[in-house]
């Protein structure tokens, strides 16, 4: 079977008693037992069957199998955001003493998870230009845990190349950890690329239209461990485990996700090119442009799509925004991949709580907007930036 038609049909572990045809919401918090050597086989992991719902819960399980089938990863598990996936998945490989291979080009979270929360508990982040291989090959040494990275940075759009990072990191024995929060796993094959765990930020594209939180770590069986210390020690420990409610809409999100994206991606690309005809932009920012320095990259990695996000440059901050305070049809927040398009000005939003001096380090410039692009048409989209540019 094609990927769109196994997103849509997926097996029931167990057929519901009512042959229902969407997978049931289990809203309980305990499952009942029949005797005391099958409770004692659940707790102690013997046999898979839910015990509690910060563990297991059937409705979750369903959407994990779901993406299974559809990455062919050898574990997934679904979590209540994509911070608690990324923070999750990196508390299973560092401890105190070791540390993380990154690049400055991070979520702002993620960026402050790795130098602030996990550095108190003694784990080292050795920020590196990812995109330089001697460099990142000059950061490692015998603590190294792990090479982390996003696979098109936010709102910088850098891209990395997957193989030779997964090349160096193999050669020290560490897994290569990817955020692909941007592009659908639907879209591209991670782990052919040399990516042992993907992260995603499932409240994204997955949730339909930002309809919940979620996250995933998607496992692909290659870090000696790993999915066993989440499932056994981390997921009962840290308690980031995803709700039933949040599964459900999350699965129904995950049966059209590769429609909504194809139209997304088109639309940003269409925009992105007619964009560039507006005075007032100074540059636009996508990926998918043919004179973008990673477009060769983006296309032999992520194939012939580059997302819904595009960034614009203008004169200045105060430019910025007049520009957004102007929009009526683009929605001023934060979040991406909302079937609604949204613009955000990450130096004052996101990244405002950083100094001048980290923004500057980070890339992050005053004179960007950040655009993530919905459904809506793109003559409409044209005409809001348009008119929000004049004047
Ligand atoms: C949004 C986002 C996250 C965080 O995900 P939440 O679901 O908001 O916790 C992490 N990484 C990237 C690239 C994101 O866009």
């Amino acid at each position: 079977m094609k990927k769109q038609t196994r997103a849509i049909h997926t097996d029931f572990p167990r057929r519901d008693t009512y042959g229902a045809l969407s997978m049931p919401v289990y809203h309980t918090a305990a499952y009942e037992f029949d005797d005391a050597d099958e409770m004692a086989d659940a707790f102690c992991g013997r046999v898979i069957a839910p015990d509690y719902s910060r563990v297991l819960n059937p409705t979750v399980m369903f959407f994990e199998d779901k993406v299974k089938a559809l990455t062919g990863a050898n574990d997934v598990i679904a979590f209540t955001s994509g911070m608690a996936a990324i923070s999750t998945a990196l508390m299973a490989v560092a401890a105190s003493g070791k540390n993380i291979i990154t690049s400055r080009h991070l979520f702002g979270n993620t960026f402050s998870l790795l130098t602030v929360t996990l550095q108190r508990f003694g784990v080292e982040t050795r920020l590196c230009d990812l995109t330089n291989i001697a460099e990142v090959k000059e950061a490692f040494d015998e603590n190294t845990c792990c090479v982390f990275l996003e696979i098109i940075t936010n709102p910088q759009m850098e891209v990395a190349d997957l193989p030779v990072l997964a090349n160096v990191a193999h050669a020290h024995n560490v897994p290569l950890i990817a955020d692909t929060t941007m592009i659908p796993f639907t879209e591209f094959d991670a782990h052919s690329l040399g990516v042992d765990i993907e992260v995603v930020s499932s409240t994204k594209y997955i949730s339909g239209g930002a309809t919940s939180l979620g996250g995933l770590i998607i496992d692909y069986g290659t870090t000696p461990g790993f999915d066993h210390r989440i499932r056994f020690e981390l997921i009962f420990n840290l308690g980031g485990y995803m709700t039933p409610h949040a599964a459900y809409m999350q699965t129904l999100g995950l049966e059209t996700l590769a429609v909504r994206y194809q139209a997304q991606a088109a639309t940003a690309l269409a925009l992105a090119k007619k964009l560039r005809g507006l005075a007032p932009i100074k540059r636009v920012n996508y990926v998918g442009l043919e004179d973008n320095p990673y477009y060769a990259i983006s296309r032999k990695q992520f194939g012939p799509t580059s997302g819904a996000m595009i960034t614009i440059d203008l004169a200045d901050a105060d430019e910025c925004k007049r520009f957004i305070n102007r929009l009526k049809l683009i929605r001023r927040a934060t979040n991406l991949f909302d079937n609604k398009s949204l613009a955000i000005h990450p130096a004052s939003t996101i990244f405002g709580p950083f100094t001048d001096e980290q923004r500057r380090d980070m890339d992050v410039l005053d004179t960007t907007i950040r655009l993530s692009i919905g459904l809506e048409d793109v003559e409409d989209l044209y005409e809001d930036i348009r008119q929000a540019l004049d004047n």
